[in-house]
């Protein structure tokens, strides 16, 4: 996943995992002098929930001696996140369905503002196979080909994506920040209980428990597909959106689609 001179962004929520990642990294790193370590917080404006995270984030890069940036939904594109979903009452689409486009841009546009050639984020085997899971609840398998665990994009605009605990359990990278004692929020996302994906989480749960490794088997599933996905996807080039210029596979990247829309509202 890395190589010996990356600049590595890791993204930072302030949750157990990406707190365990930048401990990990941060740790790591120290090993190899030419690569550098900063980290991205993103602000989605989800109050009482990401003010506490963002603290727990700066306490642990400051105890770390990592470079911190935090970027805000507010400032890149004019709306908290609790802005939009007060704008969209229909709940057409979840929080996290915008979250997720607009928090990808987020980092983005902040890796490449800190000289980023790679970003890492903190996805653990549980939010593969949900995901995986998901595209398929959804009836969009053909989404799992974007979420392989090493990202290359075919484009300069877009820093290449990471996954380094892809294959750590959940409960192991929480045992982690837990045995290391490190600060990190506890409290969920209160967008997160709207999710289908906590079904999914659930139903995961449970088959592990009753069948042990269940989640390894579902996980060299999804990479099987993925392989099987991956040449179709290689062959279709990025443009750049007519309205914002950042890389897209359509005349108007998802951003723009979802902020015209709030325009609209
Ligand atoms: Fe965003 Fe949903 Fe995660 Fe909350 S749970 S931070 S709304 S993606
Ligand atoms: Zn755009």
């Amino acid at each position: 996943m890395f190589e010996m001179n990356d600049r590595i962004a890791v993204a930072v929520s302030g949750g157990k995992d990406s707190i365990s990642l930048l401990h990990i990294l941060s740790k790591i790193e120290a090993d190899f002098p030419k690569t550098t370590l900063k980290a991205i917080t993103v602000d989605e404006g989800i109050k009482g929930y990401r003010d506490e995270a963002i603290k727990s984030a700066a306490k642990n890069c400051n105890k770390l001696g990592v470079e911190h940036l935090t970027v805000s939904f507010k400032d890149l594109f004019g709306y908290t996140l609790d802005e939009i979903t007060q704008k969209t009452p229909t709940k057409k689409l979840t929080p996290c369905a915008y979250c997720g486009v607009l928090r990808r841009r987020a980092l983005n546009v902040a890796a490449r503002q800190i000289g980023a050639n790679k970003i890492a984020t903190a996805h653990t085997i549980d939010d593969e196979i949900q995901t995986f899971l998901l595209n398929i609840v959804h009836g969009d398998p053909s989404r799992t080909a974007r979420s392989s665990s090493v990202f290359s994009p075919n484009h300069l605009g877009i820093v290449p994506r990471v996954k380094p605990l892809c294959e750590v359990m959940e409960r192991e990278s929480a045992l982690y920040a837990y045995v290391k004692r490190v600060p990190f929020q506890e409290m969920p996302c209160p967008y997160a209980g709207e999710a289908l994906r906590n079904d999914v989480r659930n139903t995961l749960n449970r088959l592990e428990e009753k069948h042990p490794s269940m989640k390894y088997t579902i996980y060299r599933s999804m990479e099987k597909v993925q392989q099987a996905m991956e040449e179709s996807i290689k062959e279709k080039t990025l443009n750049e959106c007519e309205n914002c210029g950042e890389p897209t596979s359509a005349n108007l990247c998802q951003t723009c689609q979802i902020l015209q829309k709030l325009e609209t509202l």
